[in-house]
C-alpha cells in the first residue's frame, strides 16, 4: 500500500513507526511530518488541512490510503472531500466524515448523542446568548465545582472548572456574550462535576464491527503532582491497573457497543478511531468526552502494545472487514514521558539543538515538535519528544524511559519526573 499520514506530532510519528513495520507497505509519506517521521518515510511539506494540496499529491503519487492523525482536517470534512471527488472517492480515508467528527467537534452534539443512546455521562444542559438567564438558573441548581464547556473546538482550552458560583456566572457570560473562545463558545454546555479517576479507551471501527485497543492514562498538567497549567499531555501509561476486566466489560457494554449502534442509527458511516475519555466513578465508567482520532501522547503507549499489522487493520476498516482481522496485544506495560521546551505551555523558545538522540537504547523516541537540517535535529514546538519504553511492570518501563531522558538534552528542556507514580 502507498500510505499518506496527515499530521506532524508524536502521534503521527508513532503511527508512521508502526505503519513502517507493516508487510503491506510499499511507500510511506507524511504531510507535513517532523524530524522523526522522516526516519520511516518521506516528509512532504503540505499542511494537514490543505485539502487541495493533499488532493494533488495523492493523485500524483497514486496513494492507496490516507491516515488522518489530528482532528482538524476531520472536523473540516477531509473524508467528505475525498468521497465527493470523482478521482479521490476510491481512496479510503481512515477517520470519520464531518458528521461523525462532530462527536469531538461539538460538545452539544456528543451530549445529545450520549443521552439519546443511554450512554453514561454527566447530566448537562446547553445554553446560548439568548438563554443566558436560564444558564444562570441552571448553575444555581448545581453544586460546585461548576463545569463549563465551549461547544466547539478550542485547542483543548475550552473547558473551565470553577469553584464558585459568581465566577461561573461571569465566565458563562464571557463565553456567550463576549465570545471568550470565539465562535466555539457561542454555545456552552454546563454539566455536573464528576469526581473520580480519568482514563481513556480507544476503539477502531469500520462502522459495524470494532476492536477495543489498549486503554491508557495521560498526565495533562505541566507540574509534578498534577499541578499547574494544562498541556497537550506530559506522559502516558498503558495498561491502567485500575481498569480491571470487570470495569472494561462495563465500558464495552455500556459505552462502546451503544456508541457504535448509535452511530449506525444516526446514519454515520464512521471509519476510524474513537477516543473515549472516561471518568471512573466508584467503579462505574462515565464518558467525559469523545475525540474522533487517537490521543497524543496516548498513541505513543497504545501502538507499541499492538502486535498486529496496523495496515492490515486499516485495510479492514476501509473495506468493512475489520471483524475478519485479528488483533493481538503485548502484555507488557508501556510508558511515555514528554520532554518539552522550557516555558511551555506558555511562551517558549524554539530552534534549540537536541543532543543525545543516538545514545538512547531500549526506548523508542517519538518526535513531536522537531525539525531537522541534515543530521541536526532542533526543537520546533512546545512538546518536543515522547520517550516510550516497554517493561514487565510500570516501574520497569519508567526506569527505561527516564534512563533515556537523561541522555537527551536541549537548552531549557523539561519533563515531569512523576509520570505513573500515582499508579504504583
Ligand atoms: P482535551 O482537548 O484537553 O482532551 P477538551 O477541551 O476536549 O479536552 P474535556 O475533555 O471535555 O475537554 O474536558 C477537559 C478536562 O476537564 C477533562 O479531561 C477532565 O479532567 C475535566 N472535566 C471535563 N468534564 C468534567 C466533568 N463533568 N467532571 C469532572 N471533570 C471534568
Amino acid at each position: 500500500m502507498r500510505v499518506l499520514v496527515l499530521g506532524s506530532g508524536g502521534r503521527e510519528h508513532a503511527l508512521s513507526w508502526k505503519i513502517a513495520q507493516s508487510s503491506h507497505l510499499e511507500e510511506l509519506y507524511i504531510a507535513p511530518g517532523n524530524a522523526g517521521t522522516r526516519l520511516h518515510g518521506t516528509n512532504v511539506s503540505i499542511k494537514a488541512d490543505d485539502f487541495q494540496g493533499i488532493r494533488k499529491f495523492v493523485l500524483e503519487k497514486n496513494i492507496s490510503i490516507v491516515v488522518v492523525g489530528p482532528e482538524d482536517p476531520l472536523v473540516k470534512g477531509i473524508r467528505d472531500f475525498f468521497e465527493q471527488d470523482e478521482e479521490l472517492k476510491k481512496i479510503p480515508v481512515i477517520g470519520p466524515d464531518k458528521k461523525g467528527a462532530q462527536l469531538e467537534g461539538s460538545k452539544d452534539f456528543s451530549k445529545v448523542f450520549m443521552e439519546k443512546y443511554n450512554i453514561p455521562t454527566a447530566k448537562y444542559k446547553t445554553f446560548t446568548k439568548d438563554t443566558l438567564e436560564e444558564g444562570y438558573a441552571f448553575l444555581a441548581k448545581l453544586k460546585p465545582p461548576y463545569v463549563l464547556k465551549a461547544d466547539g473546538l478550542a485547542a483543548g482550552k475550552g473547558v473551565l472548572i470553577l469553584d464558585n458560583l459568581e465566577e461561573a456566572r461571569a465566565e458563562l457570560s464571557n463565553m456567550l456574550l463576549d465570545a471568550k473562545f470565539g465562535d466555539a463558545s457561542s454555545r456552552v454546555v454546563i454539566e455536573e462535576f464528576l469526581k473520580g479517576i480519568e482514563l481513556s479507551v480507544f476503539v477502531l471501527t469500520d462502522g459495524h464491527s470494532y476492536k477495543i485497543l489498549p486503554e491508557a492514562k495521560d498526565y495533562k498538567r505541566i507540574g509534578e503532582g498534577d499541578t499547574g497549567l494544562n498541556t497537550g499531555g506530559m506522559g502516558a501509561v498503558s495498561p491502567v491497573p485500575f481498569a480491571t476486566p470487570d470495569f472494561l466489560d462495563k465500558v464495552e457494554n455500556q459505552i462502546v457497543i451503544p456508541t457504535i449502534k448509535g452511530l449506525q442509527q444516526e446514519d454515520i458511516n464512521y471509519k476510524g478511531f474513537i477516543f473515549i475519555g472516561l471518568m471512573a466513578v466508584k467503579g462505574e465508567p462515565f464518558v467525559i468526552e469523545y475525540n474522533c482520532r487517537m490521543g497524543d501522547p496516548e498513541t505513543e503507549v497504545v501502538l507499541p502494545r499492538i502486535k498486529s499489522d496496523l495496515l492490515d487493520l486499516f485495510e479492514g476498516v476501509a473495506t468493512g472487514t475489520l471483524s475478519e482481522r485479528d488483533i493481538e496485544f503485548d502484555e507488557k506495560t508501556a510508558t511515555t514521558v514528554m520532554m518539552v521546551s522550557g516555558g511551555y505551555p506558555e511562551s517558549y523558545e524554539k530552534g534549540k539543538t537536541i543532543y543525545g538522540l543516538n545514545e538512547v537504547e531500549n526506548c523508542q523516541v517519538f518526535h513531536a515538535g522537531t525539525t531537522s537540517d541534515g543530521p541536526v535535529v532542533t526543537s520546533a514546538g512546545g512538546r518536543v519528544l515522547a520517550v516510550t519504553a516497554l517493561g514487565k511492570s510500570i516501574e520497569a518501563a519508567l526506569a527505561k524511559s527516564y534512563n533515556a531522558l537523561e541522555k537527551i538534552e536541549f537548552e531549557g528542556a523539561y519533563y515531569r519526573r512523576d509520570i505513573g507514580q500515582d499508579l504504583l
